[in-house]
Order: C-alpha cells, then structure tokens, then sequence
C-alpha cells in the first residue's frame, strides 16, 4: 500500500510553497522507509521552486538534504535496519549499468541520467519525484546514506548530503591537500563547508567573499585567509598563487577576477549554476597559464558515504539556522539577499502544525 505524506510544495513559479499532500510508493523488496526528521534549504531548492532553471515541473516539492530515522525496510534490504539513522542526498536512483554508474560516478550516468530527489521521473507511480520538504520518502538501499554523526548533531549534518559532497567532490579530484593553495569563493551554504573541508584536508584556504560582515566568520570557518572580492587591492596581492579554486557563487559574475589568481596549471572549478550565464572569460587568461575553468557536479554515492565519515571523524558539520517549514519562503527571500548563516535547515516536526 502507498503511504499518504504531507509536505510543502510550490504550485507554480510565482506561488508561495504550501501544505500538498500526496502518496510515496509501497516498500519495495529493495527499499528503505524513513521518517524525514531535518532538510536543509540548498540554492538549488530555490532555483527550481522558482523555475530559474529551464523544466520545473509543478507542483515542485524541493529538498535534497535529508535525514531521518528508518522506518520500514525492504525484504532484500541487508544493510540498514528499523531505527538507523540514514541520509538521502540529491540522487535517488540511476541506471546502474552505464560505465560512470560502475565507477561510482552515479551523478553522470549515461544511461538514463541519474534520478533527482525532486524533479526526476518516477518510474514507480508516474509524474516526477518529490523530495525531502516532506514527512518520510521512500528510497532504494543503494542511495540511502549511513550517518555516523552523534545523533543530537542531526540537523547541522543534513547540509552535509549536497553542500557537503558538492564540496568534498572537487576538492579531493583537485587534489586539495598539504602544500597547495586553495580559493573558496562564495561564503555561503556550499562555500563555508568547501572552507572547513578544505582545511580539514590540509590545505592553505583562502575564502573570497563579496561581505565584509563576513571575515570574521570566514576564518572561525578555517579560512587562513579571507578577501573580500569588491577590494581589488586585496585581489591583486594573490595574482598567480592559486593551485585550485572552488567557486559556488550563485549569480553570474566576472571569472576573469578569479582566473587572474590561478598558477600555472591552476584549475578554477565552478559548482555554482546561476539563473543567468557568466561573462564570456578572457581566452588570453587561461592560454598563456595553461589554466582550467572546469565544472563539477555534487558526488556518487561511494564518495558521499566517504565524505560523511570523513566529517564524523574530523568533527565537521554546517553552520545552521534552524526554521519551521511555515517560514521556508522568507527563507529564500533572505538567501537570495546572501542572508544567511550558513545554512537554512527546516524542522521537520513543523510540518505536523500544517494544514
Ligand atoms: P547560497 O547559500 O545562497 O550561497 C551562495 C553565495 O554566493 C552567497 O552566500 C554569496 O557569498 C555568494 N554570492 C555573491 N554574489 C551573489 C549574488 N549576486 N547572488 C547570490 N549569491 C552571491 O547558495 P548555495 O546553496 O551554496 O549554492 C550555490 C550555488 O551552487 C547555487 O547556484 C546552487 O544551485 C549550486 N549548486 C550546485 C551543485 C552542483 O552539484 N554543482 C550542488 C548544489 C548547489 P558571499 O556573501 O560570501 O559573497
Ligand atoms: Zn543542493
């Protein structure tokens, strides 16, 4: 039988998220029920509940940050039991067969494409998937996440399943590490975490941010280091020094300010997808360093479960504010003004006082 869930939904671009109530599938041989305690807020929630994004499909219930307690278990399902604290991230399922799939690399399946928490088709009841503003979600094994976490840090490690990964991911593919410089611009929901982890990889961080009010922050973070990108004094003074750069900032912006830091060989990778496109960087910038602007995308599921024990051992979780589901749009108004810190997680116990 399919279990009624409530959550908050977006009936339209323009529309506030409200009350919707709708059915999650009956537990498969191969899946795991969870009852849904905390989701984080990511930019992206707000770029597809507002359809910044090309392909919003209404109604949207966003959330990627997931964790909760399991419920119910599948007949095949070995690895976790009734009572298990679990994480869902971004993905829910993909092709399984494809050679990214086989790497561990589910996030550029090239089979089917991976499965969105939200906004993915549903190959169980139709329609599209519907993510973690919700009361439980059921899930495949092999997507669900073990949160090794002590269990009152909870909320703070739900951030950890996209800003956490997203950041990890490029980091540790760039080779962020003892004796390399590394850049983190954008100080927000995925900018702080790549600050923390980047340190706690051991590398010489710097955060670039465009708030002054944020510097202090910055280095309680772990930043070494903080510039504020409006201050081309401050800019210039690290002309050239960089060995990898992490941008997450989501609006579009110039790259050359950045690219003009790397080293030879430097890489500037770009995790934020801003409505608008960037200018077109300078050419001349990049050829006469040999310099990369790359991209990279959240993390498989192997890296994200690596990423998580990664934290729990170093200690690692985000900075929250913790809010009811009811106040989840001044929420996005206060992220889009970089309001925010450093991380939105919504309570999910608030979404038994809905409608
Ligand atoms: P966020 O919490 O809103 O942080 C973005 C930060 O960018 C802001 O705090 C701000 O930091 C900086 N920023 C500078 N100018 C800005 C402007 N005009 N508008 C907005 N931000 C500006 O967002 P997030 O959740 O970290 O997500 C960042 C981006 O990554 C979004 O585009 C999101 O969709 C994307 N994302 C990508 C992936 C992936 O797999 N590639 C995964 C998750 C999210 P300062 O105040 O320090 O300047
Ligand atoms: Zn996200």
């Amino acid at each position: 039988m399919p279990s009624p869930a409530k959550a908050y939904a977006a009936q339209s671009a323009t529309t506030p998220l409200a009350p919707f109530s709708f059915e999650r599938r009956d537990v498969q041989p191969d899946d795991v029920a969870i009852d849904i305690l905390f989701c984080g807020v990511c930019h992206s929630d707000l770029h597809q509940a507002r359809s910044e994004w090309e392909g919003t499909l209404f109604p949207c219930v966003p959330g990627h940050e997931i964790v909760g307690r399991v419920t119910a278990i599948g007949s095949d399902v070995t690895t976790f039991a009734v009572g298990d604290l679990v994480g869902v991230g971004c993905m829910v399922d993909s092709c399984g067969t494809c050679p990214s799939c086989h790497e561990g690399e589910e996030q550029y399946c090239e089979g089917t494409g991976f499965v969105g928490t939200y906004n993915g088709p549903d190959a169980h009841l139709g329609g599209h998937t519907f993510g973690g503003y919700s009361d439980m979600i059921v899930v495949k094994q092999g997507f669900v996440l073990r949160i090794g976490h002590d269990e009152q840090d909870l909320a703070a490690v739900a951030p950890l399943l996209c800003a956490g990964i997203t950041t990890y991911s490029p980091l540790k593919h760039w080779g962020a590490g003892p004796g390399k410089k590394v850049g983190v611009v954008g100080i927000g929901g995925l900018g702080h975490m790549g600050v923390k982890i980047a340190a706690a990889m051991g590398a010489h961080v710097v955060a670039f941010t465009t708030s002054e009010g944020k510097r202090a922050d910055a280095l309680a973070l772990g930043a070494h280091e903080v510039v504020v990108s409006r201050n081309a004094d401050e800019m210039a003074a690290h002309a050239g020094s960089f060995d990898f750069i992490l941008n997450t900032v989501a609006a579009s912006h110039d790259l050359d300010a950045f690219t003009n830091l790397l080293k030879r060989d430097g890489t500037m990778t770009l995790v934020g997808v801003p409505e608008h496109a960037h200018p077109s960087p300078s050419v001349l910038n990049l050829v006469f360093r040999r310099r990369s602007i790359a991209g990279s995308l959240i993390g498989g599921i192997a890296e994200t479960q690596e990423m998580l024990d990664f934290c729990r051992d170093h200690g690692i979780t985000a900075d929250i504010e913790t809010i009811a589901i009811q106040d989840i749009d001044a929420s996005f108004d206060r992220m889009v003004k970089g309001d925010v810190k450093y991380r939105f997680v919504i309570d999910m116990a608030s979404l038994a006082a809905a409608a």
